[in-house]
């Protein structure tokens, strides 16, 4: 299955650490690729950039963007909104980025794109993720292929401060991977849909709700916690309508972790994850 960023037209041409590519941005051109542009955010550019200009990310999406939901997967996503006319609103004079230190993943690490694809399962049973990077395929209106700067892949994800936007987004993509492999679009909806959205987008409202400062958990660990968190009411869940996940080759062993009638409380065990208290299976 293939998760991200298709190039566009053309061969697929992986990028490995040290392949070289050119591409410098010209001020002839400086903004034109923040119009006009469908900005999807995952939940850590959102927080990072609601974080930033001192709003919590209920506030953030309200004032800059929206929430949807993939029709297909059910799975929730975040649209950065732009003004009337079409640029992004966080585009400033001259082509700048309002909020350079705290653009999204995507503006980050533009030109290159990654490719996600489902590899088997890993060791326990759930989805394994490869992800290659690319050259996207640039707009004629981008000069800075015409460049004269080259960089290496490596080189070019350390400068832009993507590697780490990279990691967490391929930890959101195995969840999702995971949900789909539990068919989670077919059974889930209602209050679960909503917990859903409150531990991917809500992480101020969950910190105050369960009283867990940033001084307790920076903010890295309580995403991978909101995430394991989520991972483990989704496996709850797809255990009550009957979905496991298998081994590959483990003849058939179930690996979700059920808790039906184990679990005190659902809640209570994703409340432990958060805090840090239990692994979240
Ligand atoms: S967030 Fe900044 S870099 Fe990204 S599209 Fe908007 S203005 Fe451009
Ligand atoms: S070179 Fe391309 S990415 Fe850079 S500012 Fe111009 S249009 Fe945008």
């Amino acid at each position: 299955m293939l998760l991200l960023e298709k190039p566009r037209s053309g061969k697929f041409s992986p990028l490995g650490p040290e392949d070289r590519f050119c591409f410098d941005c010209q001020d002839e051109c400086m903004g034109r690729c923040c119009r006009k542009t469908n900005i999807i955010l995952e939940p850590w550019d959102l927080e990072v950039m609601a974080r930033g200009l001192g709003l919590n990310t209920s506030d953030f999406v309200d004032a800059y963007a929206e929430l949807q939901i993939d029709p297909e997967t059910l799975w929730p996503y975040v649209r950065l909104r732009h003004v009337a006319d079409g640029p992004c609103a966080f585009l400033a004079e001259r082509g700048r980025c309002r909020i350079y230190p705290l653009r999204p993943r995507v503006c980050r690490s533009y030109p290159v794109g990654r490719r996600v694809v489902i590899d088997g399962t890993n060791a326990a049973g759930e989805p394994a993720l490869r992800a290659s990077f690319f050259l996207l395929q640039t707009p004629q209106f981008c000069l800075g292929p015409r460049g004269t700067r080259t960089w290496t892949l490596s080189e070019w994800l350390e400068t832009s401060g993507s590697l780490e936007y990279f990691r967490l987004s391929a930890e959101h993509l195995a969840l999702k991977a995971l949900a789909l492999e539990l068919k989670y679009h077919q059974w889930w909806e209602g209050p679960p849909h909503m917990l859903h959205m409150f531990f991917l987008f809500e992480p101020d409202l969950i910190r105050e709700e369960f009283e867990i400062s940033e001084n307790d958990v920076g903010h890295v660990e309580f995403y991978r916690r909101r995430m394991q968190a989520l991972r483990l009411l989704l496996t709850d869940q797809a255990a009550r309508q009957g979905y496991h996940l298998e081994t590959t080759g483990g003849g058939g062993e179930v690996c979700a972790l059920d808790l039906t009638g184990t679990a005190p409380d659902i809640l209570d065990w994703m409340l432990s994850v958060l805090r840090g208290e239990k692994p979240g299976g």
